[in-house]
């Protein structure tokens, strides 16, 4: 049987299509190991988000050729996408044209004689000769549908709904990776969590690249013809054509009808999209978990100028209050980048008072990474790298005391936990509905496990967990 290893760098919707991609293989006769392992076949998708990201990717690649000398080596993603990395892999293939890499590889295993004449047969009419990173700039090109559901080996299942973004943020090299923005249909999109469900899964984190987008090129499309009926009876009164002038909310809605999805988690967003409308449309979605990762970037209102953002300070806190008082006790996460070219220690200052003001449960913090094709890449007064370095360490102790600071005002209070794994000393780990990480321990099932052998819950199980402490950022809990 023919080893393939996956990896997978940067977000979740990169996640998300690996997990699709390796599904695929699973289910045609191959066998999917680690990417430590020896395999014949490397698949990674890359990242271009920081410099960082990419120098971990030429840092695998050789480690697979080292692995395998006659390794055939795959790389797909947003940094093959933006250069040319034919001297470490043998098919490179961009943000656009996943949805063949499975076709590509068996033609490069056939032409190397690897594959058996049966399995050929079998797969002629996968196989597909050329393979091109495609220039996706300035193109109307429709979302891309992989071959297989995203079977992800953890307890929630990533649900991508959207690709590519429209805006051009001036730090930002993933837009210009992954091209303009494309939403996915409706029925594909219910069709794929019907399958996940099926799985077991039951929480979803829908993901996409600005899920802000979502819907807006429909309209553009509607001229081209729609993407078929909601048949199923469940989705009745929903058709096509009024979500394809739909938003978000519109798959929201859709999918906490799914009989077995328990939660629904929303992947990051923009403050502009929780507007008093949208947010009544949602407000009594029962599996909508009330966790919002508002995507903040700067506090200070001039650097959110020259990062070309869309928020201003007063935009963001109106949006965060109308989310507050349509879902009470809502968890606000965010991403932030300290160093952006021009940031003052006032600039600095202002984030973090923003920071204490907006109250935030977690915060990702980012330093400042130039570009090559950004605006920011050629921006005057680049911030010099230790000080990015001390105002990075500062924002992680505001992250940290932050996220302390929303744990120790639920202590006492009772959360239902979907339990993911147990830690070392058995206690179940999960996160509650607004997203506080938690570990929890039954005190009478501890009793009783050990003089009876009762079982603790299961992984994957939803139960109700009443916070007690803190240990570092996380909240511990006893399991009621
Ligand atoms: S919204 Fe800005 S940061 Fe986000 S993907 Fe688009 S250009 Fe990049």
């Amino acid at each position: 049987m023919i080893r393939i290893a996956f990896a997978s760098l940067g977000c979740k919707t990169n996640q998300y299509e690996t997990d699709a991609l390796a599904e695929w293989f699973r289910r045609h006769g191959f066998s999917v190991v680690d990417d430590r392992d020896k395999a014949e076949v490397y698949v990674l998708n890359t990242c271009t988000v920081t410099a960082e990201a990419e120098r971990k990717a030429r840092q695998l690649f050789r480690r697979y050729r080292k692995l395998n000398e006659q390794a055939l080596i795959v790389a797909c993603g947003c940094y093959a996408q933006r250069a040319d990395l034919s001297d470490m892999a043998d098919i490179a293939v961009g943000t656009f044209g996943r949805s063949e890499i499975h076709a590509l590889i068996l033609d490069a295993l056939i032409m190397r004689g690897a594959l058996s004449a049966d399995y050929c047969t079998a797969f002629m009419d996968v196989v597909a000769e050329r393979a091109e990173v495609q220039s996706i700039l300035g193109k109307f090109i429709p979302y891309e549908e992989l071959p297989a559901p995203a079977i992800s080996s953890e307890t929630r299942a990533f649900l991508k709904v959207q690709d590519g973004c429209d805006h051009r943020c001036a730090y930002c090299a993933i837009s210009l990776a992954r091209g303009p923005s494309r939403s996915r249909s409706l029925p594909n999109i219910l069709k794929e969590a019907q399958e996940l469900v099926a799985h077991g899964f039951s929480e979803f984190v829908l993901t996409g690249t600005n899920l802000n987008l979502y819907g807006s090129d429909f309209l553009r499309r509607r001229g081209a013809g729609t993407d078929g009926e909601l048949s199923s009876p469940e989705f009745s009164g929903l058709s096509v054509n009024s979500v394809a002038s739909g938003d978000l909310s519109d798959v929201i809605i859709a999918l906490n009808r799914i009989e077995g999805i328990r939660r629904l988690r929303l992947g990051s967003l923009e403050a502009g999209l929780m507007t008093q409308e949208f947010i009544d449309k949602i407000v009594d979605v029962e599996s909508l978990c009330p966790s919002f990762h508002l995507s903040l970037q700067s506090g200070s209102d001039r650097i959110l100028h020259a990062m070309r953002r869309r928020d201003t300070r007063d935009s963001y806190r109106d949006a965060v209050a109308r989310i507050r008082k349509a879902f009470p006790g809502a968890g606000i996460t965010t991403d932030l980048i300290v160093g952006f070219p021009g940031e003052t220690r006032d600039d600095f200052e202002e984030t973090l008072s923003f920071c204490d003001e907006i109250g935030f449960l977690r915060i990702h913090v980012f330093r400042f990474s130039s570009r090559p094709g950004t605006l920011a890449h050629k921006m005057p007064h680049q911030v010099p790298s230790e000080v990015v370095a001390e105002r990075s360490e500062i924002l992680r102790a505001k992250a940290a005391q932050l996220a302390e600071d929303a744990i120790r005002e639920r202590l006492g209070q009772t959360r239902d936990v979907l339990i993911e794994t147990f830690d070392e000393r058995g206690r179940a780990e999960g996160y509650t509905p607004e997203y506080i990480f938690v570990k929890g321990h039954s005190r009478r099932a501890n009793c009783l496990q050990e003089a009876y052998g009762v079982e603790l819950p299961e992984q994957g199980s939803i139960v109700p967990m009443r916070i007690v402490d803190i240990e570092e950022q996380t909240a511990i809990a006893e399991i009621i």
